[in-house]
């Protein structure tokens, strides 16, 4: 037999949790009957909702015991979300993928398809088309992809998102990558393996809303490039090599019309303008420097990278143990 642990990060997601529930279970039941060797387990991540979520985890988590979750003592983000799914994910497989239905749960066959005869350790997806995205975010997610591949020596592609069928030895070498600042298309990509992509048209939400800002997005980018790349580092040394050769070339051009032409203090204005730009180009680059040490800084506090205030063990020994006494106080009252 066979175990595959779908991994399902949800912050706020009460709207949509319930018509995936339907969803996963109904293509999971037809992948039982069709692959006689595997069974499934659900393993929920709450990510410090602030909504019902955690009521519908618990209420799926009695009526079925293939149901797992672990609730967050406050939002972490989809990235520990996920770290903390695949750190207890108990399959030999592992799924990863959102509760909004964006993923959709009709291509796991597909995809178990592919890692089932060991050809591919990992099988995703990609979307071809932005279908349901503003032009604008479009344009500036494009633009990524393209810097990040050209400075990163990992590969990114573009689309490439975190819904994910991979091996029990996938996931144990993304384990491994216990950083505290996880970019998951980076880590994803960086451990290697043979990866097949399935490419389709982009899925909107049919409820709910995501919890991306364009300004989110924008700093996670950021997070992404430093933490896959050093290549601001160098490109701030360049600069300083640039502005000194500048600097040198204008040095011998004052020497030479001082010689020429003798001494002249005109060029007060210019002398401001290369002030400024100097003293803003450094601190440019410190500013460069400073987040690769504040990066640096909270890697070696060692934090944990999520912190669970419950999971379904707990509340179902909990629910026992009131039960278990609920009986007894009935049989003190006879
Ligand atoms: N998510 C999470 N923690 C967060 C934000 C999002 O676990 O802080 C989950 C969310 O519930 C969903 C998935 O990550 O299952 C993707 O989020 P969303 O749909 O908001 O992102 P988008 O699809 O717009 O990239
Ligand atoms: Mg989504």
């Amino acid at each position: 037999m066979k175990l595959v642990s779908v991994v399902v990060p949800c912050y706020n997601e009460q709207e949509v949790l319930p018509m995936f529930y339907d969803e996963i279970t109904k293509v999971t039941t037809q992948m039982s009957a069709d692959f006689p060797e595997l069974t499934f387990e659900y393993l929920f991540i709450n990510d410090g909702s602030k909504d019902n979520t955690l009521a519908i985890l618990r209420s799926l988590a009695d009526r079925d015991k293939r149901v797992r979750y672990i609730s967050f003592s406050r939002n972490f983000g989809k990235e520990s979300g996920m770290y903390a799914g695949l750190k207890n994910a108990r399959g030999d497989y592992v799924v990863v993928m959102d509760a909004d239905l964006q993923h959709p749960p009709a291509f796991l066959p597909q995809m178990y398809s592919y890692v089932r005869n060991g050809e591919y350790d990992c099988a995703t997806t990609r979307r071809v088309s932005r279908k349901g995205e503003s032009k604008v975010r479009s344009w500036f997610a494009r633009l990524f992809y393209k810097i990040m591949n050209k400075i990163s020596q990992t590969e990114i592609v573009d689309g490439a998102q975190d819904f994910r069928f991979m091996t029990r030895q996938m996931v144990d070498a993304i384990l491994e990558m216990s950083e505290y600042n996880r970019f998951s298309k980076g880590i994803f990509s960086w451990v290697g393996f043979s990866v097949r992509y399935i490419e389709y048209e982009n899925v909107e939400r049919p409820a709910g809303s995501s919890s991306w800002s364009f300004w989110g997005l924008f700093k996670y980018s950021l997070e992404g490039i430093m933490a896959f790349s050093t290549a601001p580092l160098a490109i701030s040394s360049l600069l300083g090599i640039v502005s000194c050769i500048i600097a040198f070339i204008l040095m011998i051009i004052t020497v030479i019309k001082t010689i020429v032409f003798g001494e002249d203090v005109a060029g007060y204005p210019t002398t401001i303008c290369v002030i400024f730009l100097l003293s803003g180009l450094q601190l440019f680059c410190t500013g460069i420097l400073g987040n690769y040490l504040a990066k640096t800084y909270l890697e070696t506090k060692h934090r944990p990278i999520y912190i669970a205030s419950e999971t379904e063990e707990i509340y179902r020994k909990r629910k026992q143990e009131s039960s278990g006494s609920a009986i007894s106080d009935n049989k003190d009252k006879k």
